[in-house]
């Protein structure tokens, strides 16, 4: 399950930005996931609540948000938001897309104390 080693990642940005900016707790975390990154929410959930335990973030709140993916053709050039890997291109149909935002995951805040 790569879900635990991107959870104990994403402890490892924290605790470096709890040493950088000073704080020792954190209320809230707020991640952004991808539609493409193929993480699974629920279990991302689960490791969160594992990962995070001993660490600044231990009993934090966990929101995940899911903005859309976007792809370019790479036949046709067209830009458009998709849902899944190799859904085809809207304007000519090919499954040539290349994926140029929707597959990341990243920390987009922090609530801390
Ligand atoms: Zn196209």
């Amino acid at each position: 399950m790569h879900e635990m080693s991107l959870c104990e990642n994403i402890r490892d940005i924290i605790q470096e930005q709890a040493s950088a900016d000073g704080f020792t707790r954190v209320n809230r975390v707020w991640l952004e996931v991808g539609p493409l990154s193929c993480v699974e929410p629920e279990a991302l959930r689960f490791g969160f609540d594992v990962v995070m335990r001993g660490s600044v973030a231990e009993g934090a709140a966990l929101e995940i948000a899911t903005p859309a993916a976007e792809a370019r053709c790479l036949a046709c050039g067209q830009s458009a938001t998709v849902q899944h890997l190799y859904d085809p291109c809207p304007n000519c149909g090919t499954v040539k897309m290349q994926v140029t935002q929707g597959d990341e995951l990243k920390i987009s805040k922090l609530e801390v104390v």
